[in-house]
């Protein structure tokens, strides 16, 4: 049903158009455009100052004849690097670059596909569910224009994220939640060689509390890995400051939030048992969630296949996504496949026949 030459030629120029993360803005006016063009009134916000981006969350609602609590249709508006000047090619049913930059498929496809399924609802007068369309800014690199996003522009409860590679069917279910662990070990300076005794050695403490902690694999889903430990002085000084970060992820928020307790615990330890002090910070990035398989969210995507006949599979995500943010909101999200590959490389590729997958279901969605 939907126009596949359309289609192609909204996603050919969509990622013609540069939108490096914190560098949205070209990209959301064109999205307003089009979305005004439609008949839309159009919602934007200031999310983008809250991390030095130009660009702005955009959003829109459509009221449908099928009524029903609004389903989130979102996609990220951003792109990793390099993504300046990309110029599609296809080439044999697959859209790809020269190699010297990104596809952005990461996510225009998302986001063309999205644009295409509200055309034809338009085009054909076709009965429709309550829909919001929101294309988010700054999702690479830690998920800031949802972080900084105006809520209150939102209605809706659930939300369908079209941001996976994997088949155009395929659902993420759940996600991991991520803390870093940001800590400081304070002891006391000497002179190594005149008095080392009255010193405290930071390296050396936090050397003794990293030994004591449970570290890479946790459990099957839960992971930990120190990724910074620094301090650098003569060796003439004992050191007073060794800066210490680590990340640990879980798809349990229990085990999250405890294995991130259990690394500033070594740590803490060490410092009272050497009379040395930590200042350490707990960050939580995103949360990490669960929606059952048989929720009805993932039972409507489902049928949505099966009508389509395309190919169903639910997992587990390893990454955080918009999908994380959102659950923080009280905004049940899953993540849908699109048909992307090779994310994040300038080898990435989308096939024509999957972006029109993609949009085929959207539009399914949309309009049952
Ligand atoms: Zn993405």
């Amino acid at each position: 049903m939907i126009n596949e030459k359309r289609l192609l030629d909204t996603f050919m120029e969509y990622v013609g158009i540069d939108s490096e993360t914190k560098n949205e803005k070209a990209m959301g006016e064109r999205l307003i455009k089009d979305l005004k063009a439609l008949g839309f009134e159009v919602q934007t916000d200031k999310a983008g100052e809250g991390f030095g981006s130009n660009g702005f969350n955009v959003h829109a609602y459509l009221e449908g004849e099928l009524g029903g609590e609004p389903t989130i249709m979102c996609a990220h508006m951003d792109t990793v690097k390099p993504g300046n000047g990309i110029k599609p090619i296809v080439t044999d049913g697959v859209i790809h670059t020269d190699g010297s930059t990104i596809l952005a498929g990461d996510d225009k496809g998302g986001i063309a596909a999205i644009m295409e399924a509200v055309r034809v609802i338009k085009e054909k007068k076709i009965p429709c569910r309550n829909t919001e369309i929101l294309f988010t800014i700054g999702e690479e690199g830690g998920m800031n224009g949802v972080k900084n996003m105006d809520y209150g522009m939102i209605k809706g409860k659930e939300a369908l994220v079209f941001d996976s590679s994997g088949d155009v069917g395929k659902i993420i279910n759940c996600g991991p939640g991520q803390i870093k662990i940001v800590a400081t070990v304070i002891g006391r300076s000497a002179h190594a060689g005149l008095a080392p005794e009255t010193g405290i050695s930071a390296i050396q403490v936090a050397a003794k509390g990293i030994a004591k902690m449970n570290l890479l694999r946790i459990d099957e889903e839960t992971t930990c890995n120190i990724g910074t430990l620094k301090a650098d002085y003569a060796t003439n000084i004992v050191p007073e400051k060794c800066e210490f970060i680590a990340e640990v992820r879980s798809r349990n928020l229990d085990k999250l939030n405890a294995q991130a307790a259990h690394i500033r615990d070594c740590l803490q330890a060490a410092c009272d048992e050497a009379g040395a002090t930590l200042e350490a910070e707990l960050r939580t990035n995103y949360v990490s969630y669960n929606v059952p398989e048989d929720d009805e969210l993932i039972q409507r995507v489902n049928a949505a296949s099966d009508r389509l006949g395309y190919k169903k599979t639910v997992m587990k995500g390893g990454g955080g996504s918009d999908a994380n943010v959102m659950q923080l909101h009280g905004i049940k999200a899953i993540v849908l496949g699109t048909g992307m590959t090779k994310v994040h490389t300038t080898a990435e590729t989308l096939k024509v026949e999957d972006l029109n997958r993609c949009a085929e279901l959207a539009l399914d969605l949309m309009t049952h």
